[in-house]
């Protein structure tokens, strides 16, 4: 009950935030996300990582802005954030004739007694091995895209778990708790019904509506 209440406290000093002289603020608030890649991937993987990601987010009002964990100097600031790491390689060079039909966890979200921390994991090597086989079956240049999608609906889900704060899964979309490689390399996948409403109530998504709603001096 006092975590509760030191939470609501935080929520209820947030209309503040509109009366300070702060720099003027852009006409959207994007959530920070913040990354580190084992292996920086190649630029047509990363432009697909991000265009899916915001294709899956925008319905929900959620807009994100991409910065390197690795040249961050303390002084950032943002009205809400998530630390993602990119396990392995996160390239399609090399890719072998066969699925690995069971590879493991292909992302997850830390969590400390039961509360849900913004720290997500992703992994490329696993995501990798799980579609090789079909990501043969598509174009070379189209290869990258076709990676980079997939590693944005395996993100999706992870900040679902932290926007809408929930362990829970939904039984289709992204949200669900287990992917196929169809769903992973298809041309169109999206939250559901009950996900895509968690994520529009969620508290992410008032506090980006604040920032955004508050006036220029
Ligand atoms: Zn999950």
């Amino acid at each position: 009950m006092k975590q509760l209440f030191v939470l609501c406290l935080t929520l209820g000093a947030l209309p503040g935030f509109g009366e300070t002289r702060q720099t003027p603020v852009a006409p959207i608030a994007p959530i920070a996300l913040y990354t580190h890649f084992d292996q920086e991937p190649p630029d047509g993987v990363l432009e697909a990582l991000h265009d899916e990601l915001e294709s899956i987010m925008a319905p929900m009002g959620l807009a994100f802005e991409w910065r390197s964990l690795d040249g961050v100097r303390g002084n950032e600031i943002s009205v809400e954030l998530a630390v993602l790491t990119f396990k392995g390689r996160c390239d399609t060079a090399g890719l072998s004739a066969h699925n690995a039909a069971n590879p493991g966890a292909l992302g997850w979200t830390h969590v400390s007694d039961g509360a849900i921390l913004p720290f997500s994991d992703v992994d490329c090597d696993r995501i990798r091995t799980f579609v090789q086989k079909d990501l043969l079956f598509v174009r070379p240049p189209d290869r990258e895209e076709s990676f980079g999608r997939a590693l944005a609906r395996v993100v999706a889900h992870e900040l679902y778990h932290i926007f809408a704060n929930t362990s829970q899964h939904g039984s289709c979309g992204v949200g669900k708790a287990a992917y196929t490689v169809q769903e992973l390399l298809g041309d169109d996948f999206q939250f559901e019904g009950r996900e895509s409403q968690a994520l529009r109530t969620s508290k992410a998504h008032g506090v980006q509506e604040n920032a955004t709603r508050t006036p220029t001096p």
